[in-house]
């Protein structure tokens, strides 16, 4: 429910003053439906204005000139600019437009009449210019040329100064509002209140005020965290206080694990513990596991589904596709129905008969264990007494779909237990930002027994030599993916290049090459990549889409073109679909275009991919890399759309937030007590819950 003094801020935008059918769309577009969203949109950047003369006027600077109108010289042809020539008493001040209209210049700037007019000073043979001039005023109306303007972002039709026009029109409507944040805190960071912050946002005295180190920016971006996570937090109370069957280590685990080929290593079998400790517990666990790809992911999830089944209760896990999950039927079900646990595959391909028999054993509880795709959340799908659901590379799905198969349990049971699994590492960072609401546990040591992957790094021009090397290795039995990027402006350019590399590699190499892209329907592609992974084939050209998950020890060589138009993290990941048996292995990064140039900060990262196989590491570095001020890539990690918070820059906020958070809920878990309601208002007014808060 939203707080009645909130009303005024979640009113339409064009319920504020200006707004009419022509601004409507645009603002709505650029800024969000409501008033509060204008209130929230940040300027980009200000403008410093000086009363200045034309002797002295500073290029760069925007002056306020008091000048005289000379002429105006209107264009002799199209193309060539409007000018008008004024002056003060130090020299000349000429104004420029392009394509301006005559009529309407020449009634702002008579000639003879005394004008103020402010612009950007460039100088030309030494005289003042000012290309498109932003204000024009007569002497009397100086003071509407602010000194300092802040610039919001604009559209086309929508200048920065309506915007501006509009975010004080919203100021005016922001009211009062009682403080949420603790008074000790709010001391000792020298932060305004929120009235006076979010005022200070739309009314900068100078550049320093646009500083996200700034005490108003400062203490918006905390409040915007601060909601953030108080909402991840409450998500996991919720969570929490949901009842949940109680399931315990037993007989059909411990056959499982003496059945493993190898023993856990340490990193797995704490996770196994942390998992256990979840489970016994009778809450309802959410837990993610991160772990780098071949970490051993597969093992520690198998031992939570036979726990479950043990327990006399089913677990599902699912995958992503068909194929991964059929890899997984294939190396866990001959060990749990060993064990005890008769298992299931579903997946969209399955023959009518076998879908009615299988679903079936599941509904009747005859089969303990349910492995498989999409398939698994569908209406159709019943489960007798579902305990835990299990969800490998869960970034592949959608919030909906992990909740859909989540909604299989049996309220009588109790509330079914999450375990998701990501092979992306993520810095601690983006962890709290994203998975906020979930216990984590990382595998951060690899299996034993791995030879490390050399990693080379080499210009484009060398993929003749590369291609040779890899005919030797395919002749002597090795197989290889060759990795074409996606280069997003086409992708029916991307699928030439991939086409075209497969059939280079088909001359030179004289063998059959198999090539899986985007484009091909997925039955036609898992045929082609289940032919390399059965070693019918021995190279695949692709485009990303090889899945992450498939595990082909065989395969030691991965060749990564133009790799430096991938992500650190995503290089990693492919990369490391190699290593994964007793054969050394080596992934070549080629890098650059014809110009065979390569930026200082993309060799530092394919650098990192060389020095280090450690994903955890690779990551951060990704993220220091990166940097702030790249909105758009940090979206793309992952980040929630936030306004005023940059997660990089307001690190140490961010943690501070978040122990904020837990500690408020756990003291006030309703907020019903006096800074509790406070906290009420300030959730609803970035409204978490509702809008962007989620998991994906
Ligand atoms: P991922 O974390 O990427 O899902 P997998 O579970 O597929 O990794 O494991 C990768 C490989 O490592 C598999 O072939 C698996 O059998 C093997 N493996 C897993 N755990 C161990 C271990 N403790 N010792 C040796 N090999 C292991
Ligand atoms: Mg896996």
């Amino acid at each position: 429910m939203r707080p009645q003094i909130l009303f005024p801020l979640f009113a339409e935008v064009t319920s504020l003053k200006g707004v009419g059918t022509k601004v409507a769309p645009l603002i709505q577009k650029l800024a969000g439906p409501l008033v509060r969203d204008v209130l929230f949109l940040a300027p980009v950047g200000v403008i410093t204005r000086r009363r200045t003369h034309a002797a002295d006027a500073v290029e760069g600077e925007v002056g306020i000139f008091d000048v005289v109108v000379d002429r105006m010289i209107a264009p002799a042809r199209p193309g060539v600019p409007l000018k008008v020539r004024a002056s003060d008493e130090t020299g000349f001040v000429h104004l420029i437009w392009f394509g301006g209209s005559p009529q309407h210049i020449d009634r702002q700037l008579p000639q003879g009449e005394r004008r103020l007019v402010s612009g950007k000073v460039e100088r030309f043979n030494g005289e003042v210019q000012i290309v498109h001039p932003d204000w024009i005023v007569p002497l009397d109306r100086g003071e509407e040329i602010p000194a300092v303007e802040p610039v919001y972002p604009a559209t086309a039709g929508l200048t920065s100064r309506v915007v501006r026009k509009l975010a004080l029109g919203a100021l005016d409507a922001a009211p009062e509002l009682d403080e949420w944040q603790d008074p000790a805190w709010l001391a000792k960071q020298r932060w305004p209140g929120w009235h006076a912050a979010i005022a200070a946002l739309h009314r900068p005295t100078g550049e320093a005020d646009l500083s996200p180190d700034a005490a108003p920016r400062q203490r918006l971006a905390y409040d915007e965290l601060f909601a953030h996570q108080l909402a991840l937090a409450r998500r996991r109370r919720a969570r929490q206080i949901t009842p949940a069957p109680v399931i315990a280590p037993g007989a059909v685990s411990q056959a499982l694990l003496t059945a493993l080929p190898f023993t856990l290593t340490h990193a797995q079998a704490r996770a196994v513990a942390e998992i256990r400790r979840d489970l016994a517990s009778g809450e309802q666990m959410g837990r993610l596991l991160q772990g780098d790809v071949g970490s051993g992911k597969t093992a520690v999830a198998a031992l939570a589904l036979a726990d479950a089944a043990g327990s006399g209760f089913q677990a599902a896990l699912m995958a992503p596709t068909e194929i991964l999950a059929r890899q997984h039927y294939q190396r866990l079900a001959p060990m749990l129905e060993a064990a005890g646990a008769p298992t299931i595959l579903l997946t969209g391909r399955d023959t009518p008969a076998e879908r009615r028999e299988r679903l079936a054993a599941l509904a009747s509880g005859e089969a303990r264990v349910a492995i498989g795709t999409h398939a698994l959340f569908q209406d159709a799908v019943r489960f007798d007494r579902l305990a835990l659901a299990v969800i490998d590379e869960q970034h592949r799905f959608g919030v909906n779909e992990r909740s859909r198969l989540q909604a299989k349990g049996d309220p009588r049971i109790g509330g079914v237990h999450l375990l998701t699994m990501s092979a992306t590492p993520i810095p601690r960072t983006l962890e709290l930002t994203q998975y906020g609401e979930l216990e984590v546990s990382r595998l951060m040591e690899k299996p034993p027994g791995r030879t490390p992957i050399s990693t080379a790094v080499l210009p484009l021009a060398r993929i003749g030599e590369v291609a040779q090397r890899l005919k030797a290795a395919v002749e002597s039995g090795a197989q290889a993916y060759w990795i074409c990027p996606l280069v997003a402006e086409s992708e029916v350019s991307d699928l030439a290049a991939a086409e075209e590399r497969a059939r280079d590699l088909r001359r030179i190499l004289n063998i059959e090459v198999g090539l899986a892209h985007g484009q091909m329907p997925g039955a036609e592609r898992e045929a082609v990549m289940a032919d390399f992974s059965d070693g019918r084939l021995s190279v695949l050209v692709a485009t990303t889409v090889v899945e992450v998950g498939v595990d082909v020890p065989n395969a030691t060589i991965m060749v990564i073109e133009h790799a430096d138009r991938f992500g650190l993290a995503q290089l990693h990941q492919l990369r490391g679909r190699v290593g994964r048996g007793a054969k050394s292995s080596a992934c070549i990064l080629l890098y650059g275009g014809q110009d065979g140039g390569l930026g200082e900060t993309a060799r530092e990262r394919l650098e990192t991919l060389r020095r280090s196989e450690d994903g955890f590491e690779i990551a951060e570095e990704d993220f220091r890399l990166r940097g702030g001020g790249d909105p758009l890539g940090l979206r793309q990690s992952g980040f929630p759309a936030y306004r005023f918070a940059d997660p990089i820059r307001h690190r140490s906020l961010l943690l501070a937030a978040a122990d904020d958070a837990r500690l408020v809920l756990g003291r006030d878990p309703d907020l019903t007590g006096p800074r509790g309601e406070a906290i009420q208002v300030l959730e609803a007014l970035f409204d978490w819950k509702t809008e962007r808060g989620g998991l994906d």
